[in-house]
């Protein structure tokens, strides 16, 4: 930290993001892509005339795409704020909704950024811990009187909770937001979407960095009643109103009519997932039952951090961290069954290298 910046930040951790080797050199299992490309619309959409109007700014109420997710979603329009990835929008809602009188509570083993976002805004916060099995118990979210941040399903972890379960934390916090971060929703999850014409409480977070195959364009989205869409709209136009660009507009639209084509993705994904799991368990692994494009797995064997150093030198980057609650385990993105066939073939090679 340089002595010019602010005194605040002199605590911050920033967040670490994942791996991101730019040789394509390894099998990249670390950051929940989708091994799929964008749909074939999409990439007509980002076609030359597009690029030509890069000199006109984007349309700061990405209007048509939002008409598109509403029409989707089955709400209306402002019941849709868009992001610069859901980070951003996760970014927008911590400044948003939390503050020394409304502090943050969010699951002690759970995405990242979320303690993140709570120091750079020197939030009060409540890490809660997950019970046995890394299982979200959803009463100690009850009655609380904090802003809710839940991952559903979560992260590292891939459980879920229903939407039942959901239900009861916004009935029992009416005065609080409870957002429920839907990234990886679409591969199997139940989402809580349909909550929302009558939870004014409720926030839905998603994202096309996984199921719609548009990490790189860097869009996210809430879901939720009109009166939280303005406030997040006020922190918006408080801090870059041309906050997605346009191609990723053009790009996002295009990926809206093509759902068939991410929804025959997702069962492919949930076939190698099932598979994956099913060859670790052959192996010795445990693997925690995920409705994610990844999943959370331990080998009682070999510790988590050897199998990604190992997994890394043999060109698989998966997933680690040194937490040690979570340490034994490894997360692995599912991705195309060549993927896991050589991500398998590796894990076979280190137990037989390791002597096991
Ligand atoms: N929420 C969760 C739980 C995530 O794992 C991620 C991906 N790292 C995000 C949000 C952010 O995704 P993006 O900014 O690409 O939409």
């Amino acid at each position: 930290m340089s002595r010019y910046m602010s005194e605040r930040f002199a605590n911050l951790e920033a967040y670490v993001p994942g791996e991101q080797p730019q040789d394509m050199r390894y099998v990249k299992l670390n950051t929940n892509e989708s091994p799929f490309p964008p749909s074939p619309a999409v990439l007509a959409a980002l076609n030359r005339a597009e690029a030509e109007h890069l000199n006109l700014y984007p349309d700061p109420e990405g209007k048509i795409l939002r008409e598109k997710l509403a029409a989707l979603y089955g709400v209306k329009t402002e019941n849709i704020f868009l992001a610069n990835g859901s980070d951003e929008l996760l970014n927008f809602i911590f400044m948003t909704f939390c503050d020394q009188n409304r502090p943050v509570a969010y699951p002690a083993i759970s995405y990242g950024f979320y303690p993140v976002y709570a120091s750079l805004y020197g939030l009060p916060y409540t890490e809660v811990p997950l019970r046995e099995g890394f299982r979200l118990e959803p009463g100690d979210y009850c009655g609380i009187h904090k802003t809710i941040v839940i991952a559903n399903p979560n992260a590292p972890t891939g459980r879920t909770i229903s939407v039942a379960e959901i239900e009861k934390i916004l009935q029992s916090n009416p005065d609080n937001v409870v957002a429920v971060d839907e990234a990886y929703i679409d591969f199997g999850g139940e989402s809580c979407v349909g909550l929302v014409p009558e939870y004014e409480n409720l926030l839905v977070c998603q994202t096309f960095s996984k199921f719609r195959s548009m990490a790189g364009g860097r869009l996210g989205y809430a879901i939720g009643s009109k009166a939280l869409i303005e406030d997040l709209d006020k922190i918006k136009y408080s801090t870059n109103s041309y906050n997605i660009n346009r191609l990723t507009l053009a790009a996002a639209a295009a990926a809206i009519d093509s759902n068939d084509y991410y929804v025959e993705n997702s069962k492919i994904i949930q076939e190698n997932r099932a598979y994956t799991v099913a060859e670790l368990e052959k192996l010795g692994f445990e693997t925690l039952p995920s409705k994610a494009n990844f999943i959370f797995t331990h080998c009682p064997k070999v510790p988590g951090g050897k199998i990604y150093q190992r997994l890394k030198a043999k060109g698989v980057l998966v997933r680690h961290w040194d937490k040690p609650e979570i340490a034994g385990y490894c997360r692995v993105t599912i991705g195309s069954r060549e993927q896991m066939d050589v991500f398998l073939e590796k894990v076979r090679e280190i137990l037989r290298e390791e002597g096991e």
